[in-house]
């Protein structure tokens, strides 16, 4: 199975899953760039999978749907009309055409939404704005309780598991991170690389879930230096659990304005 990445609005990407000129996408905000693709490449869409029901995540199935014969995933609880299998989170699926390859784990990781899921199989997961390179996905519909459980879960996958996730936005959390850890060596040379890639234009997604664990502070509250900045941020001593940490640095984050040079 080949992964394929397609750019839609300004920063999200669409994964494509190739098999034997078969194509499954995720995300399809918008059907323009799989259209696109699907004309220069001669593949069949065969199967949608949708994280959640975000119109920049969504608004594009709709287009694809009218290609005919096309199996849709997505959350149950969000109703969205054109999915044909809904799901809760628990199920393995399996893409239509894709032998084994194109079997996934359903992961439930509510919190941006509350319907929101993830798409494991060994080596990848698809996991929509739930976790981010250096960062995570607001919370919308979720608590923050909710949202720690998710990324706890997916923190627990193989740490070689590449995270796909659906927005490049590297740029925006690499200036928080550091405010959060200026400490952590890993992060600062990982900075390094990621500064190279973010000036030339090169995607910083997928990277290891191992760099996220070692560099991304909201898979981090239990780390002393995370915990000082989570409570300096709040003004409150007491913060302790790794819920209350994680609370803390989504607050920040919401209302952070990256330090002007
Ligand atoms: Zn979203």
């Amino acid at each position: 199975m080949e992964i394929v990445r397609l750019h839609a609005f300004t920063d999200n990407y669409i994964w494509g899953l190739r098999h034997n000129g078969q194509l499954a996408v995720v995300d399809p905000g918008e059907s323009a760039p799989v259209l696109e693709y699907l004309g220069q490449s001669g593949d069949r869409l065969v199967a949608i999978l949708l994280t959640h029901h975000h119109g920049d995540h969504i608004d594009g199935a709709a287009d694809l749907c009218a290609l005919g014969n096309i199996t849709v995933f997505g959350p149950a609880v969000d109703e969205i009309p054109f999915v044909t299998h809904p799901l809760h989170g628990g199920e393995t699926i399996a893409l239509p055409g894709f032998d084994a390859e194109g079997s996934f784990k359903v992961l439930s990781v509510p919190g941006h939404t509350r319907g929101h899921l993830s798409y494991y199989r060994p080596g990848m997961v698809f996991c929509g704005d739930t976790l981010f390179t250096l960062g995570c996905g607001r919370l919308f519909e979720g608590s923050p309780e909710q949202m720690w459980q998710s990324l706890s879960q997916l923190s627990a996958l193989p740490v070689d598991t590449q995270v796909y996730c659906a927005h490049e936005y590297t740029y925006l959390n690499l200036p928080f991170a550091l405010d959060v850890e200026p400490g952590n060596e890993k992060l600062q040379a990982r900075a390094v690389s990621l500064r190279e890639k973010i000036s030339a234009g090169i995607p910083t997604v997928p990277d290891t879930l191992a760099a996220e664990l070692e560099t991304n502070v909201f898979l981090r509250p239990a780390v002393a230096e995370v915990i000082s900045a989570a409570r300096r941020f709040s003004g409150d001593e007491t913060l302790t659990s790794p819920v209350q940490i994680f609370t803390a640095l989504r607050e920040w984050r919401n209302g952070y304005k990256p330090p002007v040079n």
